[in-house]
């Protein structure tokens, strides 16, 4: 299955492909309305303008170190995943996104390894059942995960940092695919280059993610940027990454339109490319 990933709604609304992804609500904090028949995605802790705004509300690393954009390793500001307001706020927004169809859940989990240790997380963790924080800190995500799957009509895809190696995710985001697949219905890594002029790392780590999450009751799609590449290229790619993926998604701009189509041409055929 070949889709688009896009953010302009116009594209989105095409039928471009076999399935479409829409960024409606994005980690800039910008929120559009939801475009129907298509996975709608919805930034979940990743949201630049709160933070802005209320830079207490962002998580915080051992060493005061907020999760804001303007921090080396941080492109955008992370709210604390254990901040009650934003939490309910959030899954009403899920559950608003969600009355439409699909659901893509992104900046789903902790913005690193050392986050949170703001005072309400502390007190949390000492207050829980666990004295491993990296289990409390993925039981914080899993919860939220189910509470939110329970308010979409349609199918959840959480996303995946593109990291297989055993414990990674846990350790870095709090997430447990194991545990997740229990409440989603898939799970979408970005695998975004710009060219790919070398692909041996985006193979390797969709083989990693096959032998990683393969197994679980949960499909697997990789997103692929279309920035600068060549349609043969990404053709090619795609085909390759087949083995491992229930499907393939193309990251993709307005101006990029007519590439995807070449792109989807050369898997699928030239009808396929015809917007529906
Ligand atoms: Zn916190």
């Amino acid at each position: 299955m070949y889709g688009v990933l896009t953010a302009d709604a116009d594209l989105a609304s095409e039928g471009v492909g076999d399935n479409t992804y829409y960024f409606a609500e994005r980690v800039s904090g910008a929120r559009r309305d939801p475009v129907d028949g298509v996975v709608n995605s919805v930034a979940c802790w990743g949201d630049t303008e709160t933070v802005r705004e209320s830079p207490e509300r962002a998580a915080v690393a051992s060493d005061g170190t907020r999760a804001a954009p303007d921090v080396d390793g941080h492109h955008w500001g992370t709210v604390c995943p254990t901040d009650p307001d934003y939490r309910a706020a959030l899954l009403d927004r899920i559950a608003d996104v969600g009355s439409v169809g699909d659901v893509r859940l992104t900046t789903l989990g902790f913005p690193g390894a050392d986050f949170c240790r703001c005072d309400r997380c502390e007190r949390l963790f000492a207050e829980s059942d666990s004295d491993d924080r990296a289990e409390w800190r993925s039981s914080v995500i899993t919860e939220f995960t189910a509470e939110a799957a329970d308010l979409v009509d349609g199918e959840v895809i959480a996303t995946l940092y593109p990291d297989p190696y055993p414990g990674h995710l846990r350790e870095r985001a709090g997430l447990d695919p194991a545990a997740l697949a229990e409440h989603v219905d898939g799970f979408l890594v970005p695998l975004c280059g710009t060219g790919y002029e070398t692909t041996y790392w985006v193979e390797s780590l969709a083989r990693g993610f096959d032998s990683a999450v393969g197994g679980l009751d949960a499909s697997l799609t990789f997103q692929l940027s279309t920035s600068g590449a060549q349609a043969e290229r990404l053709a090619e790619l795609a085909r390759r990454l087949d083995e491992h993926a229930d499907g393939v998604v193309f990251g993709t701009h307005r101006t990029d339109a007519d590439l995807i189509r070449d792109v989807l041409a050369e898997l699928n055929g030239p009808e396929s490319s015809v917007v529906a």
